[in-house]
């Protein structure tokens, strides 16, 4: 099967769904219609890896049992990039090194990087590059910067909010560019919020509440409220239903 569109994913790590107030350009095309938002109840624990396995599998964390950042297991059960490959579709990353341990041998082409405080721009300049090589069906696109700032300075800092500021620019030129050369759609979406302190580990609902949003062009009727659902709104963006 093969899609219509290319889909893009940009997963912003760590960015909270109070967080919104700091996304002008996104918070406008909301506003005009071109973007559909949801606010989605991340799974628990609120941590980045368990998070990442919820989203690609659409299972919580009991069932897919990755439950810390520290013992890294490669996700065992079905997901969506398993999924796209034996649809024929091709699939490509670029993100945190840590998808590799996630996917093992059934990571896309990808370029993946180590330092938590690599540039979004960087990260956003490697899609362009990798999407221009490959035209992958599927392209996830996964910025650590937020997430970085919210650790260093906390989630109430002008300097996380700084962070969220510089993501939103970022996203709103990589869709026009998305748009202009590859007539992709766009998902935007996030693993889990930040706390108050420097973690997001508490569970609370600054670290559970995240903000999805949709391009409209892809027609997102689809329920979604919980983090397992987001490899349903994927698979219906993709042509795949759900
Ligand atoms: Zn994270």
């Amino acid at each position: 099967m093969e899609s219509s569109r290319p889909l893009g994913f940009d997963l912003v790590d760590g960015l909270a769904a109070y967080a919104k107030l700091a996304l002008p350009l996104l918070s406008q095309a909301v506003m005009e219609g071109r973007l559909k938002q949801f606010v989605v109840e991340a799974s628990v624990p609120t941590i980045s890896y368990p998070n990442y396995a919820t989203i690609i599998s659409g299972l919580d964390p009991k069932d897919h049992e990755l439950i810390d950042n520290d013992h890294r297991r490669r996700l065992t059960s079905d997901h969506f990039f398993k999924r796209l490959h034996r649809d024929g579709m091709t699939s490509a990353v670029v993100g945190f090194h840590w998808w590799e341990d996630l996917l093992g041998g059934d990571l896309p082409p990808s370029k993946l990087y180590e330092g938590e405080d690599t540039p979004d721009h960087w990260v956003f300049e490697q899609a362009e590059v990798i999407a221009t090589g490959l035209h992958p069906d599927f392209l996830l696109v996964h910025p650590m910067g937020v997430d970085w700032a919210g650790h260093v300075y906390g989630g109430q800092s002008s300097e996380y909010l700084a962070a969220a500021t510089r993501i939103d620019r970022e996203i709103h030129d990589f869709w026009k560019w998305w748009q202009l050369r590859m007539k992709g759609l766009l998902v935007i979406g996030a693993d889990h919020g930040m706390g108050p302190g420097h973690h997001h580990d508490v569970n609370s609902l600054r670290e559970q509440q995240v903000l999805y949003f949709v391009d409209s062009d892809g027609h997102p009727n689809v329920d979604l409220r919980r983090q397992s659902q987001v490899q349903n709104l994927l698979s219906m963006l993709m042509g795949e239903g759900v």
